[in-house]
């Protein structure tokens, strides 16, 4: 399902997504109904690409993340609302408590995925959020993060790193009026820099 806007493997970090760390840290689970709020991006430059409302609901039988967003097609400027409820469900956890996992909505060829997952994406271009399985996404900066080179970071800096080392090769910006190999390159990193997610501190919060 969706579209991408690039040809090869998004990677996790090319998607905006919600993690439930990131919920648990901001008290999105610390009252049964409901804590809403908004959670942004933000580009390399620090504006803001995109937001989206979501509630959290941790009633008994209740147990549901709400998403709240609008999307603009690229081509055609059309925008859809989405509003629509992701289940949530719950471990118990070693040291007593329960540990929170979303249940991926999105099915593939039909089927239904309903992995278990600690963090949603959605990929560039796509409607709805899903797990990684569902969108294919490998992760780029595994290797980084292991050796904990650049941690979270990793892909943000490795593409900056990509970017400078292509700039430098870059001998001549066009031939025959085309942009070079090189310079397709560094758009295509400029792109995927423009829709790396920094999960945004900027979030509103209400009871509602
Ligand atoms: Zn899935």
């Amino acid at each position: 399902m969706g579209r991408y806007y690039f040809d090869k493997k998004d990677t996790a970090e090319d998607c905006r997504s919600v993690s439930i760390s990131f919920l648990k840290k901001h008290d999105y689970f610390s009252e049964p109904c409901c804590m809403s709020g908004t959670i942004s991006w933000k580009n390399y430059n620090g504006e803001q690409t995109a937001s989206i409302g979501v509630t959290v609901s941790t009633l008994d039988g209740e147990n549901y993340i709400r998403f709240q967003y609008t999307t603009t097609d690229r081509n055609s400027g059309e925008k859809t609302e989405y509003d629509y409820r992701v289940s949530l469900t719950t471990t118990p956890c070693n040291l007593g408590g329960v540990r929170y996992w979303f249940v991926c909505p999105l099915s593939k060829g039909g089927v239904y995925c309903g992995r278990r997952v600690a963090k949603l994406y959605k990929a560039p271009g796509a409607s709805y959020f899903g797990c990684r399985h569902c969108y294919d996404l490998s992760y780029e900066s595994r290797n980084e993060t292991r050796s904990g080179m650049f941690g979270a970071f990793g892909g943000v800096l490795r593409t900056e790193r990509q970017m400078e080392e292509l700039r430098s090769q870059i001998n001549r910006w066009t031939y025959q009026g085309r942009p070079t190999r090189k310079v397709r390159k560094l758009h295509t990193l400029e792109q995927r820099m423009e829709v790396y997610l920094s999960a945004s501190t900027k979030y509103l919060k209400h009871r509602m």
